[in-house]
């Protein structure tokens, strides 16, 4: 079937309208299994050397991977080389999630990583793209953790189910890091078509999106986005007895 007719067949299923954007991106299609302990145990080697590192130099100057990386540029891959990506489908890129983007299109981020599966973490291995700079940050946000606890939180979220020849983080329900342990990369990443996507809708998310997961040989799942309406502002009467402190029409 050609995307065309893959597009009008999915607008049908989910009762969409002719106009309603399409937003295509990979599919990811791995296998869940559990995490081998020779993964676990590369990941423990990977994350105590960064914790070393930042320990032993901990007022290095904090890297920004949004600001060294070229918007959308693969990642410097810390310890190996990709894996080889299918062909024609998206580039294998980091999970994108949600620093940089307005509020009300973090929603519609949530849904097409979702449908996607997480694709870009495929690259993730047992480095989950964690080094020093990482474990500085975190140290700055939680300060007077140890090296061992450090650590024991990683390890703890490792879990025990992964995709296989993902990263140690993937799991069915997307990354399993919290956000404050994720690098800036993982929490700043969009691949190359929701990047697209989202600039040509950063006024807003549109009313109704078409979200295509698919690979080179066909479309694999489809998801809805229906944006969530502006939220109103509260009536004269619930606010009685209210401070009116902003504009009109300001709920505070
Ligand atoms: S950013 Fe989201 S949609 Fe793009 S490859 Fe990653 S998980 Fe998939
Ligand atoms: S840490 Fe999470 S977001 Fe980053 S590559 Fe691994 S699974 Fe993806």
């Amino acid at each position: 079937m050609s995307l065309a007719a893959a597009i009008r067949a999915a607008r049908r299923r989910h009762g969409l309208a002719e106009d309603a954007p399409v937003l295509l991106v990979p599919a990811h299609r791995g296998k869940l299994a559990p995490l081998p302990a020779a993964r676990r145990r590369a990941f423990t080697r990977h994350l105590s050397e960064a914790i070393a590192e930042a320990f032993a130099a901990p007022a290095a100057e904090p890297h920004n991977a949004r600001t060294a990386e070229p918007h959308n540029a693969p990642p410097a891959e810390p310890r190996k080389a990709p894996p080889a990506e299918p062909r024609n489908t998206p580039p294998a890129e980091p999970r994108g999630t949600h620093d940089g983007i307005a509020a009300p299109l973090v929603p519609l981020v949530r849904a097409a990583c979702a449908c996607c599966r997480g694709q870009c973490c495929t690259r993730g291995g047992e480095h989950a793209y964690l080094d020093a700079d990482t474990i500085r940050r975190l140290r700055r946000t939680a300060p007077g953790i140890g090296a061992g606890a450090i650590l024991a939180r990683y390890r703890a979220a490792l879990g025990g189910e992964t995709y296989e020849g993902s990263c140690v983080f993937h799991g069915k329900e997307g990354c399993k890091l919290d956000r404050a342990l994720r690098t800036d990369l993982c929490n700043s990443f969009h691949c190359t078509p929701l990047a697209a996507f989202l600039r040509a809708h950063d006024a807003g998310p549109p009313a109704r999106s078409l979200i295509l997961a698919g690979d080179d040989e066909a479309i694999r799942r489809s998801a809805v986005h229906r944006a969530e309406p502006p939220v109103a502002a509260p009536s004269a009467s619930r606010q009685a007895g209210a401070t009116r402190t902003g504009a009109p029409g300001c709920p505070t």
